[in-house]
């Protein structure tokens, strides 16, 4: 769950204020703040936006010192929020998916993150664009060959401990790791310095959803002053840099960040969620050569023992229904046994009902079986980009989860097992942009529009010139 995080950080008396009271700006001074932050992203060169926990309390995933915070609620020795969905399943919000619409357009240089949960790395948001200070805690690194590997489960330790899988690559084979901090860890440099970097190049450092207490991250947005930068803070409590800001805004991060692109004139991207299963079929002709015995499995590509999260059960049938008999498969591994005569070619037709996500009940999958099948040109690997590309645009065109592609087959003998990886959709979210129906604001949106659209075309001139 949301809070396996918090649990598993070693107790400490002082965690900073918690249970902070939470200030509302009026609607009109609000209104005039989002104008304001509007207008410095637009003129910006060089936007950085430092988040915390607070742009995650709308995927149901609790901070940590508001009112109903973790570390709130354990010092009121209250028990602790449910969250909406588990961990592993949140989804993005309004403000983590105009970030990624932010970045595309080259708005937003760099993003810093205290969180560990992950949002921004799955949102979109390009690797070598984030640092994640504290971690995530979906992420293991091979201790060896620094290589990262992005998980659909939380990773079990936090501390920067050994986990029990090992890196991918055979030449490798190191010990993997978590990436998620304790409260004695340093921070780590492959984080801290790309982050250091950028807030001091930054004409702006946008804060949002921080209170700005944990040492040294918090000390980050102030690095940009030196070179007059300008410090923007959207947090609904007051917090200890409000002094050093030239905005502070008291409000909704969601609401602040959908009227800065409503003003923009910015559409919020549509979130796609992509996860990876492995169907392997083995088989092996009987002694007396009339049957094939044959096993199926669907599991994670994450490793022999882990589990998929994303699937609930599957209910496997067949194309010739008189002949072979379907079943329902509830607990994992997911695995079906069976026998059947050697001349026989039919399709093994597969449902896999998803757990808990946007609610889209199920994919299906069907993969013909014939044991006389040429099996030598079958192996391979296909673009994966493109491949996924494929895969968005079209859940993006249906707003339906469920599309699915093999982006990896592979066949191993004696015995026979072909191994086919998928790729499949299993969460999609839209936003809309709320529109504002106000006059005066309109020929003002469409100046803004004008103006981002010129810094495109000359980013566009300047990406073409550096190629
Ligand atoms: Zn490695
Ligand atoms: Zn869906």
């Amino acid at each position: 769950m949301s809070l396996g995080y918090a649990e598993k950080l070693s107790y400490i008396e002082d965690v900073g204020n918690v249970g902070m009271t939470e200030f509302f700006d009026p609607p009109h001074v609000l209104q005039e703040k989002i104008e304001k932050l509007a207008m410095m992203i637009k003129q910006s060169k060089h936007l950085v936006v430092f988040t915390g926990a607070g742009i995650s309390t709308s995927c149901g995933i609790p901070d940590f010192r508001g009112p109903k915070g973790i570390w709130t609620l354990q010092r009121e020795g209250k028990s602790l929020p449910e969250a909406s969905l588990p961990f592993h399943r949140a989804m993005p919000s309004i403000t983590h998916m105009a970030l990624v619409g932010l970045e595309k357009a080259g708005i937003l240089k760099f993003l810093v993150s205290q969180n560990v949960d992950g949002l921004h790395f799955r949102s979109g948001i390009p690797r070598e664009k984030l640092a994640e200070l504290h971690g995530n805690s979906f992420m293991e690194c091979c201790s060896s060959c620094g290589s990262e590997y992005m998980r659909d489960f939380e990773v079990e330790t936090i501390g920067l401990k050994e986990t029990t899988r090992r890196c991918s690559d055979t030449q490798c084979g190191g010990k993997l790791k978590d990436t998620v901090l304790d409260w004695e860890d340093a921070l780590p440099s492959k984080e801290m310095n790309p982050a250091e970097k950028h807030c001091r190049m930054a004409d702006v450092v946008l804060c949002l959803g921080t209170s700005l207490q944990i040492t040294p991250a918090c000390n980050l947005p102030l690095k940009c002053l030196r070179g007059g930068g300008k410090i923007v803070i959207v947090n609904l409590q007051k917090t200890p840099k409000d002094k050093n800001a030239s905005l502070v805004i008291h409000g909704l991060v969601d609401k602040v960040i959908a009227g800065v692109m409503d003003l923009l004139n910015m559409r919020i991207p549509t979130y796609v969620r992509i996860d990876l299963l492995q169907i392997i079929i083995t088989q092996a002709l009987s002694g007396d050569k009339r049957f094939i015995n044959w096993n199926l499995r669907v599991a994670s590509v994450h490793g022999q023992k882990s589990l998929l999260p994303f699937i609930k059960s599957i209910e496997v049938s067949f194309s010739d229904k008189q002949k072979y008999k379907s079943a329902i498969l509830h607990d994992q591994p997911f695995q079906l046994k069976r026998r059947t005569a050697e001349a026989e070619s039919f399709e093994i037709m597969l449902k896999l009902n998803f757990s808990e996500g946007c609610g889209c009940p199920c994919t299906e999958i069907n993969i013909p079986f014939n044991f006389k099948l040429q099996v030598s040109s079958e192996s391979y690997n296909v673009d994966n980009d493109a491949a996924l590309d494929k895969l968005r645009d079209t859940a993006v065109q249906h707003l339906s989860c469920g599309q699915n592609a093999v982006i990896r087959r592979k066949v191993i003998f004696d015995p026979r097992t072909e191994v086919s990886v998928y790729a499949i959709v299993t969460n999609v979210k839209a936003f809309e942009s709320h529109s504002q129906s106000n006059g005066d604001i309109k020929p003002r949106k469409e100046m803004m529009n004008a103006m981002v659209t010129s810094r495109k075309r000359s980013n566009a001139r300047k990406r073409k010139s550096s190629s």
